[in-house]
């Protein structure tokens, strides 16, 4: 294989960062030796109406089942966000908002401001009928009217379901429908990449399958867009009759502050429900630790809020935090592929948070887009959603961050609520495309995926979880059932992750992709995402997507997807020289048996590769391609179709 350089921290960062590798092995320890006191502690970076006095009380047996933290505590997430921060940082901007077009004015929020509008809107959500546990369906873009909204359900106990908004009229009724909520909050049209995006147009058409009392229609682009009576309201006309002091609701630790759909990468979308306490508590404490975040640094995370990366780390985290939020419209490649860097310096951006396929996209228009920008202000970068390939880690370690900033490659999911692995700055070596150590009460194993039992070591295993952390989710919405067997089913009394991962030597965790996608070659097991980062390796790719396919002999074979770079010609010479390629990197064993060239890859909206689709192509069982209602460009499964050799 390719070496890819270990990095040690810097003295620099050792001596200055909150966690040094000493306070990490201490606290480490003592989150897991003493869960109720170090919680106990940590909780203590909340405002409570009502301290907590029961801390843990968790078991993920069938028979004893329970997941109840601070149970006894009462607390706002809006006050934690906005309140407490008033009397000193009401000056303070906390949210910057950077529109799609870089000549459209910005907008600067203080957090005085933010109280006001987030008070209002509660009024507003309030006079409509929206009571405490109601669901509030919001499909917004991102504008800072979004983050509103949801605060402004955390305010009124209301229990907010963000649908991107970039889904279906379909998967919008679905997602309405599923958890019951009467009342949209939309906008009239959405604007990505200078493209327009028809949200109410959308909802209208959603609205025909589902049961919604009200929409709150926010003027954005200033379409003409009909208005439906006695449904429709608009949001200035909605907010203006109300005062800006709300107080706020007085909620129990474990009542629910939001659900989520999953990105549905692996099949039906699950309602994951997160409640008040924990949650707040493990946005917090995570995006402060792993981004040594300090109130006065301007925070970029580039997700859209319609993923939970949105919900912890670009609302609640930070402003629980006190932070200055960095709110983007946009995407990376508009109008030209610096726009990411451009805003770094505009800003002064200290900590950046992007996902991998951002970054390939980016890597294969060349250097030159990073290079023209200054990025002085970057001091931590961030990267999470799928493994990232070590040639992808060195770019934007070398390339982006000029060789100075860590970076943080978190590993997590919706259903955790935040960061569960994760390198800390202060405390530990980067191994390109390793996401390293569990945080703080994370208690990660590996286990044989034939029996269940643990191994121990330098191995790879299917991931699970020993035991709860104050993030995790409770429920999947409306069925429990599926939550037990979905998680603690199929290796009972641990959490299970559904990702595979390998531990070398020095205790390190990489995650090879999902166990589901695991390829098994004449008897040997491989993830996808080293056969990936082998071709990702080569000059000419730019993305690379590995699943099995039948194969006589070994049982499965292996058939690669593989998109190559801006100036790459897709040549029959190219296609051998990658199959030698991986040959060389990895072994005769992972010699691919199929390459074809895609000029796309199916991806979910959040950007991530929908391997099960390709899987299907693979397989030449293209009848039924399953739910693909999630997947950003459906265009690009007709391509693959017609080029796979099955076609030929
Ligand atoms: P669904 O569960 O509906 O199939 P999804 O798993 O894509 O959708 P998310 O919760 O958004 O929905 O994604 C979590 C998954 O993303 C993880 O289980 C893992 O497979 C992958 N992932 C996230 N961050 C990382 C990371 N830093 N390294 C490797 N994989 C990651
Ligand atoms: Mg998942």
């Amino acid at each position: 294989m390719h070496e890819h350089a270990i990095h040690p921290v810097s003295p620099e960062w050792a001596a200055k960062a909150k966690i040094d590798a000493e306070t990490y092995a201490l606290k480490y320890r003592a989150s897991i030796d003493d869960p109720d006191s170090f919680w106990l502690g940590e909780a203590q970076r909340l405002d409570w109406m009502q301290q907590p006095t029961k801390i843990k009380n968790t078991s993920f047996d069938r028979d004893d089942f329970r997941i109840k933290w601070f149970e006894d505590g009462t607390l706002n997430l809006a006050t934690n966000c906005l309140d407490r921060h008033l009397e000193k940082r009401g000056q303070d901007v906390a949210i910057i908002w950077e529109p799609d077009h870089p000549d459209t004015p910005n907008r600067i929020i203080t957090y005085d401001q933010l109280y006001k509008d987030v008070c209002r809107f509660a009024n507003t959500l309030k006079a409509d009928g929206v009571k405490k546990g109601d669901r509030v369906t919001i499909y917004l873009p991102m504008v800072p009217e979004a983050a509103v909204a949801m605060l402004a359900c955390a305010r009124i106990g209301a229990v907010h379901s963000i649908v991107f908004a970039g889904f279906s009229p379909d998967a919008l009724a679905q997602r309405i429908n599923d958890c019951d909520s009467q009342i949209v909050l939309t906008a009239d049209e959405g604007l990505r990449g200078g493209k327009k995006v028809p949200l109410k147009a959308n909802v209208d058409a959603a609205c025909e399958k589902a049961n919604v009392r009200t929409v709150i229609m926010l003027r954005h682009t200033g379409a003409d867009v009909p208005m439906v009576e006695g449904r429709d309201v608009d949001w200035h006309d909605a907010i203006e009759p109300h005062n800006a002091e709300c107080p706020p609701a007085e909620m129990n630790a474990e009542d629910p502050l939001f659900i989520l759909y999953t990105s549905g990468s692996t099949g039906q979308p699950k309602g994951v429900l997160h409640t008040t306490g924990g949650y707040a508590l493990w946005a917090s404490m995570t995006h402060e630790y792993v981004f040594d975040y300090r109130p006065g640094e301007v925070y970029w995370c580039a997700a859209d809020i319609g993923w939970v990366t949105g919900h912890s780390y670009v609302v609640y985290g930070p402003l629980a935090n006190g932070a200055t939020t960095l709110m983007f419209e946009g995407v990376p490649n508009y109008p030209d592929f610096s726009r990411f860097w451009q805003v770094v310096d505009k800003y002064k951006v200290e900590q950046f948070y992007t996902a991998p396929t951002a970054l390939r996209a980016l890597m294969r228009e060349g250097d030159e887009w990073v290079k023209k920008t200054s990025r002085k202000s970057l001091r931590i970068l961030g990267s999470v959603g799928e493994p990232i390939n070590p040639e992808a880690w060195d770019w934007y370690y070398n390339v982006v961050g000029d060789g100075r900033c860590p970076i943080a490659d978190t590993w997590w999911q919706t259903e955790t609520g935040g960061h569960m692995i994760a390198p800390l700055p202060g405390a530990h070596s980067l191994k390109p495309g390793a996401a390293a150590f569990p945080l703080f009460g994370v208690q990660p194993a590996l286990v044989d995926p034939t029996d269940g039992h643990i191994v121990e070591g330098a191995t790879e295993g299917a991931l699970v979880i020993l035991d709860s952390w104050p993030g995790q989710m409770r429920t999947v919405y409306g069925d429990h059932d599926r939550f037990i067997q979905t998680y603690f089913t199929q290796y009972p009394g641990k959490y299970f992750t559904g990702d595979g991962a390998r531990r070398d030597e020095d205790g390190y965790y990489w995650i090879t992709g999902r166990i589901d996608d695991v390829i098994n070659v004449s008897g040997h097991r491989m993830g996808t995402a080293e056969v990936e980062s082998a071709l990702v390796e080569h000059p000419c790719v730019a993305e690379a997507a590995v699943v099995g396919m039948p194969h006589d002999v070994k049982g499965q074979g292996i058939y690669a997807f593989v998109t190559t770079t801006a100036t790459t010609d897709n040549s029959e010479e190219l296609r051998k020289e990658l199959v030698q390629w991986v040959r060389k990197e990895i072994g005769p064993i992972a010699t691919p048996d199929v390459v074809q060239f895609a000029p796309g890859l199916p991806k979910t909206r959040s950007g991530k590769i929908m391997r099960r689709i390709l899987r299907k192509i693979a397989e030449n069982d293209t009848g039924n391609l399953g739910d693909i209602s999630t997947l950003a460009d459906p265009g690009v499964v007709d391509d693959l179709l017609a080029n796979s050799p099955h076609a030929k």
